[in-house]
């Protein structure tokens, strides 16, 4: 007899996240090599080099259980944010922070406001806890728009999700609208995914940090995954009032952060110089790939972060595989609402100038 699955309508109803395939994978697929990939917004300078040793020392202990605490990272996060041990959750990257929030905090039939088009996971990890998640579209500069989110609000509201920088856009919300918006909302959960804002050059920006002892409860997130270089090691965190803190602490996972992870995490944090590098290569970056565009006249977008959008005025997934045929893998932005445009991050020099020359041949 066949099993009959009995599962929610909710899950059913999820589509699947599809990221961005594995170099290696599509040079099979494509019978091409030598290929460079702009899609993830990894750092392409590669891992922090002390982080890598780190990992190397810590490979004799494979044998133990990690911290369950993380101790060690948790004190050294707290330190250089100046907020309290408490107030901090490490996750298997901040992507398991988002789907613990909303575990432990909604419930089936609750209200959620997720902005569009912005991080995927939201709308996944909303759903899969049964909760219904409400799009609020982008301005016409692509940021988040707080007033209509504000606006959006009912009584079944329980959580907003805000990315700042946004991405796909690369866009920020200021400080002064980030205080207006949260003192004209009701107390719901506001949740602030900071995962590219070490990138960031505007010093009108918010951080959600600052509001961590306001009367509306903010949870930031924060990842090792880009600046620093460790997306494949899986950390990041979250800071948050305690209250809620202790919450996703009884459904966390005890070893969710592995032992290799929080070594990583520790040694990257005090790697000033890969920091500095990371920076330095992404500013310089940037700013040739725009002198570029401006110079073949493509319509691309300023970013905060350390990835921008390129108006490609013809179908993305097109221009996709052709620049994949190139060797030059980049993010089509048909699944995010934006069937002209590509999403590249900032390579090395060399990758920026393949990437260049590779438009050009395609459009
Ligand atoms: C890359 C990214 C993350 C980081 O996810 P990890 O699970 O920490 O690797 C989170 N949010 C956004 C918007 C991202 O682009």
């Amino acid at each position: 007899m066949k099993t009959e699955l009995k599962i929610p309508n909710y899950i059913v109803s999820i589509d699947p996240y599809s990221p961005g395939k594995p170099l290696k994978e599509l040079e099979r697929e494509y019978g091409i090599s030598d290929s460079i990939k702009l899609a993830s917004n990894e750092n392409p300078l590669g891992p922090s080099p002390k982080a890598v040793e780190a990992v190397k020392e810590a490979l004799g202990q494979l044998n133990r259980y990690p911290d369950g605490r993380g101790y060690d990272l948790i004190r050294k996060i707290s330190q250089s944010l100046e907020i309290g041990h408490e107030n901090i959750v490490l996750g298997n990257g901040s992507d398991e922070i988002i789907g613990l929030l909303a575990k432990a905090l909604l419930q089936v039939g609750d209200e959620v406001i997720v902005p569009w088009p912005s991080f995927l996971m939201y709308d996944i990890m909303v759903r899969s806890v049964g909760a219904i998640p409400a799009y609020v579209p982008l301005n016409d500069s692509l940021c988040i728009d707080l007033e209509s989110i504000q606006n959006r609000i009912t009584p079944k509201t329980r959580m907003v999700f805000l990315c700042n920088p946004n991405n796909p856009t690369g866009t920020i919300f200021s400080k002064a609208d980030f205080e207006k918006f949260l003192e004209n909302i009701p107390n719901i959960i506001v949740v602030v995914d900071e995962a590219y804002i070490e990138f960031v050059q505007d010093r009108t920006c918010a951080h959600g940090i600052d509001y961590l002892n306001s009367d509306i409860m903010v949870v930031t997130l924060r990842t090792f995954s880009k600046v620093y270089g460790l997306a494949g090691i899986r950390i990041g965190y979250g800071v948050m009032p305690q209250i809620i803190a202790n919450l996703v602490n009884r459904i966390r996972p005890p070893f969710n952060a592995n032992s290799l992870a929080q070594a990583a995490a520790k040694a990257a944090l005090e790697d000033k110089e890969f920091f500095q590098k990371t920076m330095d290569l992404v500013k310089e970056g940037m700013s040739f790939l725009f002198d570029s565009l401006r110079r073949m006249g493509i319509e691309y977008f300023p970013s905060q972060a350390n990835f921008f959008l390129i108006n490609v005025k013809k179908n993305a997934d097109e221009v996709f595989e052709k620049m994949l045929r190139q060797g030059v893998i980049v993010r089509s932005m048909k699944a995010y609402g934006y069937p002209e445009y590509i999403r590249i991050n900032v390579g090395l020099p060399d990758e920026n100038i393949r990437f260049i020359k590779a438009l050009e041949k395609v459009i």
